[in-house]
């Protein structure tokens, strides 16, 4: 398959087109605010299978419904309760995505077996044409090779699916840079299935107490079906082994440095995964910042693109420092611990 990659241009004239390949069945890739996503006709079954396809991505994890408008969750959810609404109202358009009890006519294929649907309305001009342009709810998980981090630019697209999907909208970088929040309101709490921008702090203060599923922080077991099947997958994940060693800033430097020597002398090369205020101390080795410590929203911006930086680099081991485990770092963290197969160093200074 020949793939289209196309500027999504002021006239709309590429969006339109790209809205009638997702009507008549094919897949297009486009941007959101959060990362680029891979859509198809969330209620034309063969589409969601040729996205399974394009990913490599198992058929049992779901993919995420985006609506251009918010009365369109009415016609794809059995269901709307009253928390739902509330968040709605407080987030959307926006980087939450609402678990809901699903619509008869919604196919399994796009739900990955599930009764229940994720659902979300981006806050991005160029997502919401192009949902409009398709008259059609667009199913759309992260436009990557599952197991490859998040594209968030157009070239991390059309380096994992070039030959694999019809188009490619190119929006430029997105803002955000890591994948919703995912928030599950079918159950007596609301919980949170996957950490993002929205954080429990900013939910909690709409609808009050909210848990976080135990899979966001620790592996879960292979044999339970945890409630987001996507969490059970090493997913996020660069080619080369990651470690995440956390601490004391001084401590976590000096234990980098270390670990980067002993990997030299076997003839590894390395990569570092710095901050703006650490970069100058390590020695050697390719030290990439992420972004500023007083900063979280950079570094969730570039993480995904750090990781892929190492992937060309081709680098053998990728040691990262550990960031703070709340508000906008729970996000940053969870895709961290998730690049890195749970693999976590703790230094005392
Ligand atoms: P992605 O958009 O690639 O980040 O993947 C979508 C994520 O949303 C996956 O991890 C899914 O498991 C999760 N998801 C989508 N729909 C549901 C649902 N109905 N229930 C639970 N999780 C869902
Ligand atoms: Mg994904």
């Amino acid at each position: 398959m020949k793939t289209k990659m196309q500027k999504a241009d002021k006239q709309g004239t590429a969006v339109a087109e790209a809205g009638r390949v997702l009507r008549e069945g094919g897949l297009v890739a486009f941007p959101t605010e959060t990362v680029y996503g891979l859509g198809g006709n969330a209620l034309d079954a063969g589409a969601a299978e040729k996205i399974y396809a394009a990913k490599g991505r198992p058929s049992d994890n779901p993919l995420i419904v985006h609506i251009a408008r918010m009365e369109s969750v009415y016609e794809l959810a059995a269901e709307v309760p009253e928390t739902a609404k509330k968040l709605m109202d407080a987030f959307w358009p926006g980087p939450l995505t609402i678990i809901f009890r699903k619509a008869a006519h919604i196919p399994y294929e796009t739900t990955g077996g599930l009764e229940t649907v994720g659902i979300r309305f981006p806050d991005h001009p160029v997502a919401q044409a192009l949902i409009e342009a398709a008259g059609v709810p667009v199913a759309a998980p992260s436009a990557n090779t599952s197991g490859r981090p998040s594209p968030t630019t157009a070239e991390h697209v059309w380096e994992d699916m070039e030959g694999k999907i019809d188009w490619i909208l190119d929006g430029g970088s997105v803002g955000i840079g890591v994948e919703s929040t995912i928030i599950d309101v079918t159950g007596e709490v609301p919980m949170i299935l996957r950490p993002g921008y929205v954080t429990k702090q900013m939910a909690e203060a709409v609808i009050g107490p909210v848990a976080t599923d135990a899979a966001v922080t620790r592996q879960v077991d292979e044999t339970v079906r945890p409630k987001a099947p996507g969490m059970k997958y090493r997913h996020y994940a660069p080619k080369a082994p990651l470690t995440i060693v956390e601490g004391e800033q001084r401590a976590v430097v000096a234990r980098i440095n270390a670990l980067t020597d002993q990997a030299i002398a076997k003839g590894k090369r390395c990569g570092v995964i710095a901050t703006d205020e650490t970069q100058a101390l390590y020695k050697q080795g390719s030290v990439l910042s992420v972004g500023s410590r007083s900063s979280e929203e950079s570094i969730a911006h570039n993480l995904y693109a750090v990781l892929r930086a190492f992937d060309a680099e081709g680098v053998d081991v990728i040691y990262s420092e550990g960031f703070q485990d709340d508000h906008l770092g729970s996000a940053i963290m969870n895709r961290l611990r998730k690049a890195a197969g749970h693999k976590e160093i703790y230094v005392n200074s």
